[in-house]
């Protein structure tokens, strides 16, 4: 990979009527081909949502084309610097929605209908300092994990489709409050607020743009807000906190502060979990007993381990669990 940067990572969205997805889809696809994007964009007829990377030239070329698109002309780019492509393919994919909440067609919400107040980053400072304010965090809890809003509530949820259900739940700590809502860019809590108007929370404000946006704002310089933000690209998080740098990131093993993420490694599980490079190598990058014996173990492939290699490194494991029950 090329080392400079000169590369650019867009991330933008818009609800907007889109007739025709598929034929739009498959334009799209061989348009952001053409200009050498790599990334992920999805299509539906409420709009589009995306996130590519390229060199500075490519990507200010597709802003130019999008903005001259009627539809898209004021969709806002929220711009980062790389060392490189954040994606290893170009896809582009239709979809019936391009932000999903897991919920009935006539409870869902379009955001072209409704929606909750736009707040700026200064606004939504302010606001966050009030003591009468709720901080909603929109995304999945390891989003939050790594880091997020002080104060902020985190929905036990492991995707965005079941916050609702949460929401349900949990109804009282939201009712009577002025609710400020987030996410990364901002395109889940569009979704997601006209939902929670309709459930009877009066006072729901998200705050426009999401996180990435409040990190570049000048005003606020991403204050208040702990740890890294998460993203869905190769990055895997950015800093957001100008003048602040506070862990809150915790090792899936052990505790310590650590914002190193890597997906376990028996696929059949995947799961996300925070942990140390020290960590990694004593557990095998498997966050159970079962995931680490697993037949498909990755971590075990990567590192051609011998079967005497990986049973002594069980047998640390053992012998270490012993040694804290015993304490
Ligand atoms: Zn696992």
């Amino acid at each position: 990979m090329e080392q400079n940067n000169n590369y650019h990572v867009l991330l933008y969205y818009k609800f907007v009527p889109i007739d025709d997805p598929v034929t739009f889809s498959e334009e799209h696809l061989a348009f952001c081909q053409d200009l050498g994007l790599k990334g992920r964009i999805m299509v539906a007829n409420e709009g589009l949502n995306g996130t590519v990377s390229g060199t500075v030239e490519q990507t200010e070329a597709y802003m130019a084309a999008m903005h001259n698109d009627s539809r898209f002309a004021d969709m806002t780019f929220k711009v980062d610097k790389h060392d490189g492509h954040a994606f290893k393919k170009m896809h582009v994919r239709h979809r019936p929605e391009i932000v999903s909440l897991k919920m009935n067609e006539d409870e869902a919400v379009s955001p072209l209908e409704k929606t909750a107040t736009f707040l700026s980053p200064k606004e939504f400072y302010d606001a966050m300092q009030d003591e009468e304010t709720v901080i909603l965090d929109a995304r999945n809890d390891y989003e939050y994990d790594l880091g997020h809003f002080r104060g902020a509530i985190r929905p036990d949820i492991e995707t965005f489709r079941d916050l609702p259900d949460w929401i349900r739940e949990n109804k009282d700590q939201l009712k009577d409050k002025k609710v400020l809502t987030y996410c990364t860019g901002g395109i889940r809590c569009e979704k997601f607020t006209g939902w929670l108007m309709n459930e009877g929370i009066e006072d729901v404000n998200q705050l426009d743009g999401g996180i990435v946006s409040y990190g570049k704002d000048p005003d606020v310089q991403g204050e208040l807000w702990d740890g890294r933000c998460y993203v869905f690209d190769k990055r895997i998080s950015v800093p957001i906190n100008q003048n602040e740098h506070v862990i809150v990131g915790k090792d899936y093993f052990d505790g310590h502060p650590c914002e190193r993420y890597v997906n376990c490694a028996n696929p059949d599980c995947n799961k996300q979990i925070i942990c140390s490079e020290e960590n990694e190598h004593k557990y095998m990058r498997g966050c159970t007993h079962e995931c680490r014996v697993s037949r498909d173990n990755l971590y075990v492939r990567e590192h051609s381990l011998s079967q005497e290699e990986f049973n002594q490194k069980l047998a640390n494991i053992e012998e270490e669990n012993q040694s804290k029950q015993d304490a």
